[in-house]
Parts: C-alpha cells; sequence; structure tokens
C-alpha cells in the first residue's frame, strides 16, 4: 500500500505538475474538461482489478456481481439522459466507439460519407490513413465556402450519387448546428444508416440545450470526457433494433475486457449531467462562446486580420480565421500559450498554410465554465485573446491578466 508519491517519485512528480499547469492556466482546448474529483475517485477505484468480458448478466468471468451493478447503472442512466433504446457503455474511446459501430454495419469496401476533416469532421469519419478512410470508400462532404455551413445539396448530390451504406453526421472543429432531420431524410432516401457522432455536444444535447440526435439517428457514439464533462471513455446509443449487433461488434469484436472503473466514472458522470447544477454550467458554455466570437468579431481585431469562421457559434467552440493575419495558427497558439492560455491550431476549410501550421485556432469554452467562468469572467478572457492576436503583443501585462482569472476561480481546491 506504498503510496504513489513514495513508490514512484518519477511519475509522481509529473503528475504534481500536470495538476499545478491545469490550476494556474486557462484550459480553452474545446474537447477537454475538468472532470470531478468523484468521477476521479470511481475511476481510480478496485474497479481496475476485475475482469468482465461480456455483459451484465452475461460475463465470461465470475465474481462479476458487483460490476454487473455498476454497468446496468451506467447503461440505465445514459439511456435514460439521452432517450435512447439502447446504450453499450464499454467502448475504450470515441474513437473505438466510432469503430465498433462501423463494423456493426458495415463491410470492408461498403461507401461511407462524412465530414472533411479539414472542414471539421474527426479522424474517424474517413480520414485516409485511419481505420475508417482504410477500410471503407469514403465519400466526404464539405461546408460552404461562403457560409461555413455544412453544404446540405452537396450532402443529398453526394448521397444519391455514391450510395453510401452508411452517412457519418458529427464534427470536431464546427460552430453550428447540424440539421439531424435533414440528414436522416437524406439517409432514408438512398437506403443508408444514419450515424450521429455527438462526441463535442453530447453535454449540450444532456442540458436540453442542442437539439437532440437520438430521435433521428440509427446509431449515435458520443466521448464521455468533452461537454460531457466525465472520464476518457466512449458510449455507443442505438435503436433497440440494432442492440445485438452493436453489442457483438464491441465485444468480442473489438474488444475484450471492458475498463469497469471507467464504466464507473461513466455512470457517475450521468448522474451528474442530469441534474440542474450541469445544466446551468453549459448554458455558461455557450454564452462564453458566443462571448468570445462577438469579441472576435469586433473592428480592432478585424483590421488585425482576424476572423471567425461562420461569423459566429452556436455550440461551446469558436474558431478563429487567421487567413488574413501576419499570425499563423502555429504561432497565435504559441503567443496564447505563452500568457497561459491552452488552444489548439486548427486548419481552416481550404486552408492555405500547411497542415502543421494552419491558419486558424480552435478555442473552446467547456472547462473555464466546469471552473466557474461566468460571462464577466468569459468577456476578460476574450478581450485577452482579443489583445494576444493583435499586433500590440504585450505579454507581460496579458499573464497577469490571465494569472488573476486562474486565482478567481481555483481549480480542485482539496487537491495538492
Ligand atoms: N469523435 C469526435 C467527433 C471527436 O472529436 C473525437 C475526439 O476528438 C473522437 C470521436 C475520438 O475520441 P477519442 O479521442 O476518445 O478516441
Amino acid at each position: 500500500n506504498t503510496p504513489l508519491h513514495e513508490l514512484d517519485p518519477d511519475v509522481a512528480a509529473a503528475v504534481d505538475a500536470e495538476l499545478d499547469r491545469q490550476q494556474s492556466t486557462l484550459e480553452m482546448i474545446a474537447s477537454e474538461n475538468f472532470a470531478p474529483v468523484a468521477v476521479m475517485e470511481a475511476q481510480g477505484s478496485v474497479l481496475t482489478n476485475k475482469y468482465a468480458e461480456g455483459y451484465p448478466g452475461r460475463r465470461y468471468y465470475g465474481g462479476c456481481e458487483h460490476v454487473d451493478v455498476v454497468e446496468q447503472i451506467a447503461i440505465d442512466r445514459v439511456k435514460e439522459l439521452f432517450g435512447a433504446e439502447h446504450a453499450n457503455v464499454q467502448p475504450h474511446s470515441g474513437a473505438q466507439a466510432n469503430a465498433a459501430a462501423m463494423f456493426a454495419l458495415l463491410k470492408p469496401g461498403d461507401t461511407i460519407m462524412g465530414l472533411n476533416l479539414a472542414h471539421g469532421g474527426h479522424l474517424t469519419h474517413g480520414m485516409k490513413i485511419n481505420f475508417s478512410g482504410k477500410l471503407y470508400n469514403v465519400v466526404a462532404y464539405h461546408v460552404d465556402d461562403k457560409t461555413g455551413q455544412v453544404d446540405m445539396a452537396e450532402v443529398e448530390r453526394l448521397a444519391k450519387e455514391s450510395k453510401p451504406k452508411l452517412i457519418v453526421a458529427g464534427w470536431s472543429a464546427y460552430p453550428r448546428q447540424l440539421d439531424f432531420a435533414a440528414f436522416r431524410r437524406i439517409a432514408d432516401e438512398v437506403g443508408a444508416y444514419l450515424m450521429v457522432d455527438m462526441a463535442h455536444f453530447a453535454g449540450l444535447v444532456a442540458a436540453g440545450l442542442h437539439p437532440n440526435p437520438v430521435p433521428h439517428a440509427h446509431i449515435v457514439t458520443t466521448t464521455t470526457h468533452k461537454t460531457l464533462g466525465g472520464p476518457r471513455g466512449g458510449v455507443i446509443l442505438s435503436t433497440a433494433e440494432l442492440a445485438k449487433k452493436i453489442n457483438s461488434a464491441v465485444f468480442p469484436g473489438q474488444q475484450g475486457g471492458p475498463l469497469e472503473h471507467v464504466i464507473a466514472a461513466k455512470a457517475v458522470s450521468f448522474k451528474v449531467a442530469a441534474s440542474a447544477d450541469f445544466k446551468e454550467r453549459q448554458e455558461r458554455t455557450l454564452a462564453g462562446s458566443r462571448i468570445i466570437a462577438e469579441r472576435l468579431v469586433a473592428e480592432d481585431v478585424r483590421e488585425a486580420g482576424v476572423s471567425v469562421l461562420s461569423g459566429g457559434t452556436d455550440v461551446h467552440l469558436v474558431l478563429v480565421d487567421l487567413r488574413d493575419s501576419e499570425l499563423d495558427g502555429q504561432q497565435a497558439e504559441d503567443r496564447l500559450h505563452e500568457v497561459g492560455i491552452t488552444v489548439n491550431r486548427n486548419a481552416v476549410p481550404n486552408d492555405p498554410r500547411p497542415p502543421m501550421v494552419t491558419s486558424g485556432l480552435r478555442i473552446g469554452t467547456p472547462a473555464l465554465a466546469t471552473r466557474g467562468f461566468a460571462e464577466e469572467d468569459f468577456a476578460e478572457v476574450a478581450d485577452i485573446i482579443a489583445e494576444v492576436l493583435k499586433p500590440t503583443f504585450d505579454k507581460d501585462a496579458l499573464a497577469a491578466r490571465v494569472t488573476a482569472l486562474a486565482a478567481k476561480h481555483p481549480l480542485y481546491p482539496g487537491l495538492k
């Protein structure tokens, strides 16, 4: 029972340093969040020791009576949260949830449609060297150059031409809501399945602040660690009709033993996500991204060649367009890092700069909302970001403003 600090001071020091980084800087990577202490407690529990291949009540190992309870709670809660007929809570990650969903429905060589990676799609939606691009014939759709929004006329045309077996709707970098009913109508017209990957916006859906894809899609996949604010992991929701196919695609199709400690943590996060506090947090998440988008389209920023893709946001992130700025994505990311704000650079559609440099930034508000940021705090962050992106960059003054905001909203105060 030797504690980590004694048993392995090297790893302990890195963990402590990471806690300090999270506490002292402002986390604005759109796919990140801070899990509640109770979620981390469940994930760090003795459940990590248990093998439980199979599903609750039908396991290939003895001694599963307690993990059965945990997994069933997670299943029941997530079904209730999103109104789904079936849930599989075992995927180790979002990518594995998507892989299992595709294995359940497709054969190698089948045609799928997904949003192009450079236009905001995810690797697993058909990127060339991802399993999805290697196994399937991918027909990518895009956002419209002028509106920055998914071109549904193109989706319809490509679907009719290519007759996909599966259409994937979902994104990793897109500031607007998708029209799930329109996707389903197109899928039905061409005899395709519709899969919605709501990894990014699942927390907004759970709070009732974003349309729910579940009534429209055959399958909905998600991660549990982004806006949903739980442990790192994946979930697949589906119609009752697809339940068996989904379950056997996850196990034994793709995974061995489920991570019951992570499933316990997922269960806790689903309880949190059904609460009034969670809804209030998601409201602040949305308000924060709107405040940032509004600040970044103001005239002083526009003069520096900075703008916002699609002109604003309906979700928890803002995509900054630096195509007309002297700063590229890498330089802007570095400057923000220097003042204590963490974001990621991001390619914009038809990006003139190379993928490792890019002409964009993806800025998200979920982690700061979890930290307790109110609208006035987001206004201050928005102004700091605006000043960072202008030629008159005063690093020390801006870093001091970041430090003050971090101190105003302590993170994990009980943890050392
Ligand atoms: N789906 C979407 C839309 C994502 O944005 C991501 C991650 O960024 C994933 C799936 C993959 O999740 P994971 O990193 O847990 O594999």
